[in-house]
């Protein structure tokens, strides 16, 4: 127990305060308190693509709310748009609540627009949420650190830049190492190769999840030789999470979501 323990009574939101939350990876339940209390508190939310419709339902039905989007190809607001439409939003007297999916400082462009807010005088809290790794490692069974097997986690993008991947693959290709990728699925093949060419055995365990967390949670594991033609064959559908790593073994013994929800895998 932490002795500044508090009372869960949830804070009450402020007029023209921003609230940037993380909406966790999928499964609504997996929404913080905090989160739910602002929600239910918000005058306009602004949300990402990959916000479960569950989690909207939250707001009363007269707060506003705003699409701004993000797909694959598809930006539907350009980000300084976002950030400044965030300003507008708070100056005008609302409380604000920007749902992103996951964590919002994980590969969730957070930090950027908490700059614009912090260099325009708008007051701001960040409320962390359930990145896509921690809940995806969970439903899928696949810890991603295990004493026999990995002692470092590694979060990265794998989102292509001019059709290649910036990474640093020395620092990638290491033994007891579990690497999570984002955005990754375009780039499967070349971060197998890659992987493998910078030491890795041809054997080693990866696994692909789309939608995890979801009812439509789906995984493939292989090896680094074989999961970009057998998740090519399964004809995933994004959004998906790579995790490379022996830990991925352990999901034969340690899944339970797809058993529990139905799914057939
Ligand atoms: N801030 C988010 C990540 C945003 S980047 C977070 O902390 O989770 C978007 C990427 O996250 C997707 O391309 C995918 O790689 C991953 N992702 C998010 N939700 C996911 C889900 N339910 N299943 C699989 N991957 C997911």
């Amino acid at each position: 127990m932490f002795s500044s323990e508090r009372p869960l009574r949830p804070r009450p939101a402020q007029a023209g305060t921003v609230y940037l939350v993380g909406a966790g990876p999928g499964d609504p339940e997996l929404l913080t308190v905090r989160a739910a209390s602002l929600l239910a508190q918000a005058d306009v939310v602004i949300y990402d693509h990959l916000v479960a419709t569950a989690i909207l339902d939250l707001a009363p039905a007269n707060t506003e709310r705003i699409y701004a989007g993000k797909q694959r190809g598809n930006h539907t607001l350009p980000q300084e748009d976002i950030n400044l439409l965030l300003v507008q939003q708070a100056q005008s007297g609302k409380i604000v609540v920007r749902l992103k999916g996951g964590d919002p400082y994980i590969f969730g462009r957070g930090g950027e627009e908490v700059e614009t807010l912090a260099k325009h005088g708008v007051p701001f809290e960040v409320v962390p949420g359930v990145t896509a790794a921690a809940g995806i490692a969970a439903y899928a069974g696949i810890p991603l650190t295990h004493r026999e097997y990995s002692q470092a986690c590694v979060f990265v993008t794998g989102h292509l830049k001019d059709g290649s991947m910036a990474l640093d693959w020395q620092g990638l290709a290491r033994r007891r190492q579990t690497v999570v990728i984002y955005m990754g699925l375009h780039g499967l093949p070349t971060l197998c190769h890659e992987l493998i060419a910078h030491g890795l055995p041809h054997d080693w365990p990866a696994a692909i999840v789309q939608q995890g967390t979801t009812a439509n949670q789906r995984t493939v594991t292989g090896t680094l030789t074989t999961l970009p033609e057998l998740a090519s064959a399964a004809r995933l559908k994004a959004p998906t999470l790579i995790i490379v790593g022996e830990v991925v073994r352990l999901r034969e013994k340690l899944a339970w979501f797809e058993k529990l929800a139905g799914i057939v895998v």
